[in-house]
């Protein structure tokens, strides 16, 4: 087997799918338990209710009762738990985030609408004793501002930073306004058993996100020191890590993770970057950068000595989970080359003899890194072909042309539709290119992606 050569804890496809739906099935049960609160604990305000106002006060409770533990599941989704990210992977948990942002905002919306509706008047007041339901309008309202904000942070150009570090303010304050309004506005939460309910599930809340603060701070995490800092490529930069205490991170091919450096040069977030090294290659690791905004545009002043963390791996794309027979076809757009690259040295250095295909798309020759590394494998390995196509240049057998239906069909005419393939690349390229090898006959269900997107 091909990961028997080093220590990879990854899942296999099969047992991610069974822990899947185990984990699924937990949360339903747990979900519907908990929506069933209201009717177990009935609140003084349904006994008083009848027909279609009794209906629709209880449907508010159910729903404000939805939103509430949906807020719970959310410090669960972004507690980077290494578990749920070989099960679920890591950027799937955050899609669902923001999903979830989304249904909680509409079912909070629901739930003073429909108590409103039915309430109105016994709780409109602008007297002091309303306080508690001031509160969850005030919990409304910052989840609906984060919401918002985080849909339109490109467009209104709030910057990523400035945005997470508001969103981890309001994060405890959320969960603090929950916890005082589920307790103070009902009367559901003064029966013994649910007021137990409520203090765990406060202390859930907490616990979740203490342990998620914890554990990004730095003195939990292995050490660094950057060993060598150069130019890869037009742009690109190569930083390798040694560890402090010759410590090895166990990683698989393919994998990332969260990137901080302690420099004067540099100011210190955490930054998801793949690790393009092999970890037959431990104990360094290679991060390759591409300037592209705010924080990667100093990389390069970096200096080597300064000191470095990282939180991780995590990510599931790779060739690992795949019989070693399977043909490998790796698609790369630009920098997307990065996870490529580990997988291709790893496949190298175990001696692989696997077939392989690369196509990496650049605009031009100067962005292609490792060029010389890249023909001494392709040498090595006699499984595996490159083809390079450059989208702005033109030049001796380098195919001018985006990797488009055609493209694709002349440069894979030989690869087995039954192939493996690894995509990664800007997002426009990779739905172009995994609608086009859909049509020219590959299965949507063998494409496998890596976004460089959280
Ligand atoms: C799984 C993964 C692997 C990646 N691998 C590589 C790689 O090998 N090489 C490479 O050059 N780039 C890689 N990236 C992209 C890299 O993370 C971003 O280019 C970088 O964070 C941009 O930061 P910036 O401040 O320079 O740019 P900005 O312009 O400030 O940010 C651009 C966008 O990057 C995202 N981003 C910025 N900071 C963070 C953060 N701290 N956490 C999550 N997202 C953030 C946001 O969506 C933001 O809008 C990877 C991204 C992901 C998700």
């Amino acid at each position: 087997m091909e990961n028997n050569h080093v220590r990879i804890n990854q899942l296999s496809r099969k047992a991610r799918i069974i822990w899947g739906i185990c984990l699924a099935a937990v949360a339903a049960l747990f979900f519907a338990g908990a929506i069933c609160v209201p009717f177990f604990f009935e609140s003084q305000t349904l006994r008083y209710q009848l027909g279609t106002a009794r209906s629709m006060l209880l449907t508010g409770h159910i729903m404000g009762t939805a939103a509430g533990l949906l807020l719970l599941v959310q410090m669960i989704l972004v507690c980077r738990s290494r578990f749920l990210d070989r099960v679920f992977a890591i950027n799937r948990l955050l899609l669902f985030h923001r999903i979830n942002a989304i249904i909680i905002l509409v079912l909070a919306v629901a739930h003073m609408l429909l108590i409103l509706n039915t309430l109105g008047s016994q709780i409109l007041s602008f007297e002091f004793s309303q306080w508690p339901e001031y509160t969850g309008l005030i919990l409304l309202v910052m989840v609906a501002g984060i919401v918002f904000s985080g849909l339109s942070r490109g467009l209104i150009g709030i910057k990523f930073q400035f945005w997470i570090s508001l969103h981890r303010v309001f994060t405890p304050v959320a969960i603090l306004l929950l916890c005082i309004h589920l307790y103070c506005v009902s009367n559901t939460f003064r029966y013994d058993s649910a007021y137990i309910l409520i203090i765990c599930f406060f202390a859930a809340c907490l616990l979740a996100y203490f342990i998620l603060r914890l554990k990004k701070l730095s003195v939990f995490r292995p050490a660094f020191r950057v060993g060598k800092i150069f130019e890869a490529g037009k742009n690109i930069y190569s930083l390798e890590l040694a560890p402090e205490k010759d410590k090895a991170v166990v990683y698989a091919p393919g994998q990332f993770a969260f990137l901080k450096i302690r420099s004067s040069a540099i100011s210190p977030e955490e930054h998801p970057f793949t690790i393009s090294s092999s970890p037959t290659r431990q104990p360094l690791l290679q991060f390759t950068i591409k300037d592209s905004g705010d924080w990667t545009n100093r990389v390069k002043e970096i200096k080597a000595g300064d000191k470095a963390c990282i939180h991780g791996p995590f990510g599931i794309f790779g060739h690992i989970n795949f019989e070693s027979r399977d043909e490998i076809i790796m698609i790369a757009g630009g920098i997307g080359i990065t996870p490529i690259l580990s997988i291709l040295r790893y496949l190298h250095d175990i001696k692989s003899g696997r077939k392989i295909t690369l196509l990496w798309s650049n605009r031009t020759q100067k962005e292609v890194v490792y060029a010389d590394e890249l023909n001494n494998i392709e040498k090595s390995m006699t499984g595996l072909s490159i083809k390079y196509a450059f989208t702005r240049e033109e030049g001796q057998n380098k195919n001018r042309a985006r990797l488009n239906r055609d493209g694709l069909e002349m440069l894979l005419s030989g690869c087995s539709r039954g192939s493996i393939i690894l995509l990664c690349g800007p997002p426009a390229m990779m739905t172009q290119v995994r609608k086009d090898l859909i049509l020219i006959g590959f299965s949507g269900r063998s494409i496998i992606e890596e976004r460089f997107s959280l």
